[in-house]
């Protein structure tokens, strides 16, 4: 492997170090508690993991962890009223709810009554404006974690050919909008480009975020790229006895790290910053709140 490891891991648990060095520091000179309020609605048991580690991961850097578990009925009203108590409580500085919400409910309505100020998940529309008109957002946690990484590796990143496969607005659309406001040259791929490997052969950092078992191969990467894989796929893995799966990214691992500068695996990669970005961006929405300077090293 000539690639160096990006490991995500290690950097997720120094993030939220200095999280909690800035917590301890709001409690200790204002008397400050950052607050986060998670909402889940029904049973998803995937959601369920995501909520208690969130949960467990707040508690553990010393803030306010408040968790609102609804039934799988609950109506688009009930769940719009609890937003607003959310937005009007002093207590809480971050606002999570947990997606996909039931068919029954319009996630778009619900994501959008969030206070873009407690928006710590950067998805109302107020947030996707700034980011994409360069002003202060709160910025999605995925990307965030990626463009800390990416930084870390590179230095400055000005100028450099970026490609971005993936147009989702969770992840590939703001990726693409913060690695802009970077200095690089970014295209956006997606289902519908042609020609997609020599458009991947061109970038000196690549971010896949596309949802597909090991698409990207090894011949498709410049050598040296940079390599973020977003992608978390649950494939069989028959070799590790009957009926058991593993997880794989976007990305083909063994190839494209043997031509990459630097990679991220999976899992271990990009996974375990997103968590730790959610923690950072509450810190941030905190300090923002009480009109106290942005805490150093949160934000990319
Ligand atoms: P998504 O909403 O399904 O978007 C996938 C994107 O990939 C779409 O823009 C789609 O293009 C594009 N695409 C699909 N097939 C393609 C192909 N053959 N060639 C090029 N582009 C193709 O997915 P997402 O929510 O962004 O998530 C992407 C992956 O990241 C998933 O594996 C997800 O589990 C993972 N993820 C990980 C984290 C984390 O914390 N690590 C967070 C979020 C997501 P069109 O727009 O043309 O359909």
């Amino acid at each position: 492997m000539a690639a160096e490891l990006i490991d995500g891991k290690a950097f997720a648990a120094e993030l939220r170090e200095r999280v909690a060095g800035h917590v301890a520091g709001l409690r200790a000179a204002h008397g400050i508690v950052p607050g986060l309020a998670v909402v889940l609605v029904g049973e998803d048991p995937a959601s369920e993991v995501y909520v208690r580690n969130k949960g467990r991961q707040t508690v553990e850097v010393g803030m306010a962890s408040f968790e609102h578990k609804l039934v799988a009925e609950t109506s688009e009203a009930a769940l719009l009223d609890l937003v607003a108590r959310l937005n009007g409580d002093d207590a809480v500085h971050g606002i999570l709810v947990q997606l996909p919400l039931p068919a029954h409910i319009d996630a778009d309505a619900v994501i959008n009554a969030i206070d873009p100020a407690k928006d710590v998940d950067g998805f109302t529309l107020s947030n996707v404006g700034l980011l994409g008109t360069g002003q202060k957002a709160m910025v999605p946690c995925t990307p965030l974690g990626c463009l800390m990484m990416l930084k870390d590796r590179l230095g400055d990143l000005s100028g450099l050919d970026a490609v971005v496969i993936g147009r989702s607005n969770i992840v590939g659309k703001p990726m693409a909008q913060l690695l802009l406001g970077q200095s690089c040259t970014v295209t956006i791929a997606h289902s519908r480009t042609r020609d997609l490997p020599e458009v991947v052969r061109r970038a000196d950092i690549v971010v896949a975020a596309v949802g597909r078992p090991e698409m990207v191969p090894g011949d498709w990467i410049k050598p040296g790229a940079v390599v973020i894989d977003v992608g978390i796929n649950r494939i069989p893995a028959p070799e590790r006895g009957e009926g058991k799966t593993r997880l794989v990214g976007d990305c083909h691992f063994e190839s494209c790290a043997a031509v990459a500068g630097a990679i991220t695996p999976v899992p271990g990669g990009v996974g375990p910053m997103t968590i730790a970005c959610l923690l950072a961006n509450t810190v941030t929405a905190c300090c923002r709140a009480h009109g106290l300077p942005e805490p150093e090293g949160l934000t990319a």
